[in-house]
């Protein structure tokens, strides 16, 4: 299909607005759409009004040839997404005996009792596609309207995922002749700033296809790289053209890909250097590095301990005492590297200093750095920081 096809998703619930509910169902829709070639071009919530919903519909549907709504579709008055989805196309709601069928038989299995307002969730829009929901109550709907499709998934999030993983993108791909995938591999880097990095690939930031973006959190910084294909392995040919010249540019600096957090190269690379074992030594961090690196080494061999000490005054010079610390731990425990970060805070002023003693090399690094900030970003910092000097001294002596 040569014409730019769109999508946008309203999602329906008063939860959503005072903030009791996160809309993780959006996200969730438009990731997936974004992997076949569909573009999601605005996310809507609006709670459970009708003039508003009825509204914010036809609104989408006049800019977009794909409409999304996720919630409402419960057996309960406030479920307005039925009435709403009828009256934003001028039809009237029938009632579908098939889904009722379905509906019954769904409570049957379970041996639980329709309530009579379950009833109610078998009205659908005149002709609309009605999609059996065989992981719960909530009949779907599919609205054809000429080329366009205004579909209604559930708000419960398992139940949404299935009824678009198996009966909506497998329609959609039908009607719209998707031939297109859309990719994304994330880069991590640790050790070098966003600035830095964009100096370095910015010839990369300016290709067409893939897209290539920089995200920067807490001392990592994120290379997303998006290929759009007519295939998934022409989408990862595009994608290791583009992953290649950023790794020849900024070399060992990037230390994962994808869900690889920089304790997971930790453990990882410490593994692959001949199960080498790290103890860490933190304090005003609440833990945090031990935290991660524990989470990380799922087969408890590597991180072999840590101590969180009493929190420091802030203003003095933290270098000497975070390199005390890990040469006094290293002489009393038995691991390969001491690691310790030490945040130190007075109102937004914030001191991180880190410093890594190997039991072969000594003190390997020590470095410290102040910053206007809260203390739990900068302790993210300072963990981010050791970690990635850390990773740098395993590629240097593997
Ligand atoms: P509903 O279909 O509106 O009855 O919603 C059922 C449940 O699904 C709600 O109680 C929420 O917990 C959840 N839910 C509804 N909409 C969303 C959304 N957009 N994102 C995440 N969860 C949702
Ligand atoms: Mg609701």
């Amino acid at each position: 299909m040569s014409e730019k096809l769109t999508a946008q998703i309203v999602a329906i619930g008063t939860e959503l607005l005072l903030g009791n509910t996160v809309d993780t169902n959006s996200a969730y829709i438009a990731k997936e759409l974004g992997k076949q070639g569909l573009a999601v071009e605005s996310i809507a919530v609006e709670g459970d009004d009708e003039g508003r919903i009825v509204a914010a519909l036809q609104k989408a549907l006049a800019e977009a040839t794909v409409v999304f709504t996720t919630g409402g579709l419960g057996p309960t008055i406030d479920d307005k997404t039925r009435s709403s989805v009828a009256a934003a196309v001028g039809r009237d709601l029938v009632f579908d005996e098939d889904l009722l069928a379905q509906i019954e038989a769904r409570f049957a299995k379970f041996k639980r009792k329709m309530k009579p307002n379950n009833r109610t969730q078998a009205w659908i829009p005149a002709d609309a596609l009605p999609l059996e929901n065989p992981v719960g109550t909530a009949p779907c709907f599919i609205v054809e309207e000429g080329n366009k499709a205004l579909i209604s998934l559930p708000g419960v999030p398992r139940e949404m995922k299935y009824m678009l993983q198996n009966r909506v993108i497998p329609y959609l791909r039908k009607r719209y002749s998707l031939t297109q995938v859309l990719k994304t591999r994330t880069l991590h880097v640790v050790g070098m700033g966003e600035s830095d990095i964009d100096a370095r690939i910015s010839n990369l930031e300016e290709l067409e296809n893939p897209i290539v973006g920089l995200g920067a959190h807490a001392g990592v910084v994120d290379i997303r790289i998006t290929a759009s294909a007519d295939t998934m392995a022409e989408a990862d040919k595009l994608i290791a053209e583009v992953e290649a010249e950023a790794r020849e540019k900024l070399g060992a600096a990037i230390y994962g890909v994808d869900g690889e957090t920089p304790a997971d190269a930790v453990v990882r690379n410490l593994q692959a250097s001949g199960n080498k074992t790290l103890y860490i030594v933190e304090s005003g961090t609440a833990a945090l590095m031990a935290t991660r690196v524990a989470a990380a080494d799922v087969g408890g061999t590597t991180f072999v301990g840590s101590q969180l000490g009493a929190t420091l005054a802030h203003g003095q010079d933290l270098v000497p005492i975070v390199e005390q610390r890990v040469k006094a731990t290293a002489a009393n425990v038995a691991a390969d590297f001491v690691c310790a970060n030490v945040v130190t805070s007075e109102g937004k002023d914030v001191s991180y200093a880190t410093a890594i003693w190997s039991k072969t090399d000594g003190l390997i690094i020590s470095d410290h750095r102040d910053a206007s900030a809260n203390a739990a970003y900068v302790s993210s910092w300072g963990a981010n920081g050791c970690m990635s000097r850390l990773l740098d001294h395993l590629r240097k002596t593997a």
